[in-house]
């Protein structure tokens, strides 16, 4: 096979190395930085699904008297220009919003942020807003930077892991295999701290099956375990860290066994878990969204930051804090700055020698007000948000308070949706514009632990469906009148001229491997380690930080349940791919309901019933799974299906600092359809 066939998996932020081939219509692993012998799992398997799949947009589509028609794009574009054109005229650049796309490569997101500012608005964001910018959030205040601390390669090295809200044997299969499993085998201990026992914990020494919303009682009573019995690291603590004094007298108040049960797990499991850590020479964090999904998911994420400070984890190999990413692009569309608070390279918009330095690239300043956050944004629509450009997202099944999403989108004066299929959002949408699949572009994403790694086109996108790359130069120049670089290469390079981060960087250097950020100018190769030294702000020491729990938004009455929602692994996000693979719907075409057997025996549900979930915002049916798997008083689903849409019943209660919202604790009701 051709070098130049080489690409990335559409789906999550492991960034396993695909390429797809035309004749056989096959997609196939290749030995990438990631997947070292070429191992997928079953969604990347059928990532060639989508390429030819009879529903592709193939041409253009604009509202014509409530229909969606089709359209040459001279004309779709003619429509997006004079709609744009009259909006911005009338109320300024913040009445429009940019939701930009994860699941793309860094040189589009970077030219669709650009084109924002040029505009004049920092109304853009991406998904990350609903996974774990609470993570970044917290870590980016304590550290300096929000992404992994460390490299897969290195973690290996760890004595433990605590792998805390998050599963990786499904949803980061090809780390959990390659990465996690050897080093179990080769004798890490695992603590997997989850409502559920799934695929993860079966490879676990420790379960605690925490109640969604308690995390911080859990990771405070372990702190104070960790006090309590002499496991600080004396000498990191008080050569890296400030604050200990503080925390140690609040820990000392703490009563183990009652935090423990606050938090629904056993004293003495948990107090096993806290000594495994604290006195391991090398322990890992990794990190998911059963963290950082909640109306306090900056503060969950605070105390388990408290955790490695504590023990001298940090800054070496098979230590640290590593949040697991969700899409495959997820960490670089906030690396080139699809965020509404900074810009490539985390430069703060509201830093005026920042905005200068950007200047001197772009030609033009950009806006130093930060902008709106999703969810924020979506909540706006019909008030001072009137136009919205929609980027290989699909905000009407994935965010919260789905019925709201929905009369929302119903506000807007004018949407368009750039996508590859007509999604549930673009059935809102006054203008569809036909993009490319991942085997239809060329560019670099930026996988979950920094690595930057090539996508090469390998097939044409279908009928007169386009790059995206072309379709967002062609929107940027009409609508913004921003000249843009040609090629991704060209983009890359400018991204690397604005973003210090990605300095070091070149297409060539990259080549069919990766390069890993921090890579400033100059460098001869990427950071596998932050904070060795110092913090990546530059900081010898990172503050110890006291965290109280605080309730959930929503709270539980009479018998409600705790809706809890999580993925699967032959589905990703919100379905648009997968649920259009037919290797994927056979392999798990509906959607089941978790619930522990008692709950089920207190509702007279067996096993296999059709079942409502219901609550003030909405209602939704899907079939009963009764297993002990799931803890009492909780149940669990995904959300990767239009029907049953479950963001119908999720809350929209906001974390105060990162915007995110309380997916992982919803009050229910469930009772037999
Ligand atoms: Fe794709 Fe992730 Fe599976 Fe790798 S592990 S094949 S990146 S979905």
């Amino acid at each position: 096979m051709a070098e130049s066939n080489e690409s990335v998996c559409p789906y999550c932020g492991v960034g396993c190395g695909i390429r797809y081939d035309p004749d056989r219509g096959n997609a196939v692993g290749w030995k990438g930085p990631v997947n070292q012998k070429g191992e997928l799992c079953p969604k990347g398997a059928a990532a060639w699904d989508v390429v030819e799949h009879e529903d592709r947009l193939t041409q253009p589509l604009v509202r014509v008297n409530g229909r969606l028609v089709e359209a040459t794009w001279e004309e779709a574009f003619d429509v997006i220009e004079r709609e744009f054109d009259q909006i911005l005229a009338e109320s300024g650049a913040d009445s429009v919003f940019f939701f930009t796309s994860s699941g793309c490569t860094n040189e589009e997101n970077y030219l669709l942020q650009k084109t924002a500012r040029k505009l004049g608005t920092n109304n853009i964001d991406n998904c990350a807003r609903l996974c774990h910018s609470s993570t970044v959030a917290a870590m980016g205040n304590r550290f300096g930077a929000g992404a992994m601390t460390n490299s897969l390669e290195d973690l290996m090295e760890a004595d433990v892991f605590l792998v805390t809200g998050a599963n990786p044997a499904e949803q980061h299969p090809v780390i959990f295999r390659s990465y996690v499993l050897p080093a179990l085998k080769s004798g890490t201990k695992l603590i997997h701290v989850d409502p559920r026992e799934n695929a993860t914990t079966k490879g676990a020494d420790i379960h605690l099956p925490v109640k969604p919303g308690f995390d911080i009682p859990l990771l405070n009573a372990m702190a104070a375990v960790i006090v309590e019995e002499g496991l600080v690291d004396e000498a990191f603590v008080a050569e890296r860290t400030t604050g200990f004094d503080e925390l140690r007298e609040y820990l000392s108040d703490l009563d183990v066994d009652a935090e423990a049960a606050r938090a629904g797990v056993e004293p003495d499991a948990l107090r096993e878990a806290a000594r495994l850590y604290g006195e391991a020479d090398r322990a890992a964090i990794f990190t998911g969204m059963g963290m950082s999904q909640h109306h306090c998911g900056t503060d969950n994420v605070h105390t388990l930051i408290n955790l490695p400070l504590l023990t001298g984890n940090v800054g070496k190999a098979g230590t640290g804090v590593n949040p697991l990413r969700g899409q495959n692009n997820v960490q670089g569309a906030g690396d080139v700055g699809c965020l509404p608070n900074v810009l490539p390279g985390y430069r703060d918009v509201t830093d005026a020698d920042e905005r200068a330095d950007v200047a001197e690239v772009w030609g033009f300043e950009p806006p130093a007000t930060p902008g709106l956050t999703e969810v924020e944004g979506t909540h706006r629509f019909g008030d001072e948000i009137r136009a919205a450009y929609v980027f290989g997202e699909n905000p009407a099944v994935t965010e919260p308070n789905a019925n709201q999403v929905k009369s929302k989108f119903e506000e807007l004066e004018f949407c368009v949706v750039h996508d590859v299929f007509l999604t549930e959002t673009a059935e809102y949408a006054d203008v569809v514009l036909p993009g490319s699949v991942w085997a239809e572009k060329s560019g670099t994403v930026t996988n979950t632990d920094r690595q930057v790694i090539r996508m090469r086109k390998n097939a044409d996108p279908p009928g007169n469906a386009r790059p995206d790359l072309d379709i967002l130069r062609e929107f940027a120049e009409r609508v913004a009148g921003l000249d843009t670089p040609e090629t991704p290469e060209a983009i890359f390079d400018e991204l690397c001229a604005v973003a210090p981060i990605y300095a070091g960087m070149s297409y060539d250097g990259i080549g069919t491997g990766s390069q890993r950020w921090p890579f400033p100018e100059g460098a001869t190769d990427g950071k596998a380690i932050l904070h060795t030294d110092s913090f990546e702000n530059g900081s010898k020491t990172a503050p110890l930080r006291v965290v109280e729990h605080v309730d959930p938004a929503d709270p539980v009455e009479g018998d409600e349940l705790v809706l809890t929602t999580g993925r699967v692994l032959q589905h990703f996000n919100s379905g648009a791919l997968t649920r259009r693979s037919g290797v994927l719907m056979r392999m798990r075409g509906e959607d089941v309901l978790q619930i522990h057997p008692d709950d089920a025996a207190d509702r007279d549900i067996e096993d296999g019933d059709r079942v409502r979930i219901e609550n003030d915002r909405g209602t939704v049916t899907v079939a009963a799974e009764v297993t002990p798997a799931v803890r009492r008083g909780t149940v669990f689903t995904t959300f990767h299906y239009a029907d049953p849409l479950v963001n119908k019943l999720t809350g929209d209660a906001l974390d105060p600092t990162a915007k995110i919202p309380e997916y992982k604790h919803s009050a229910v009701r469930v009772t037999v359809h």
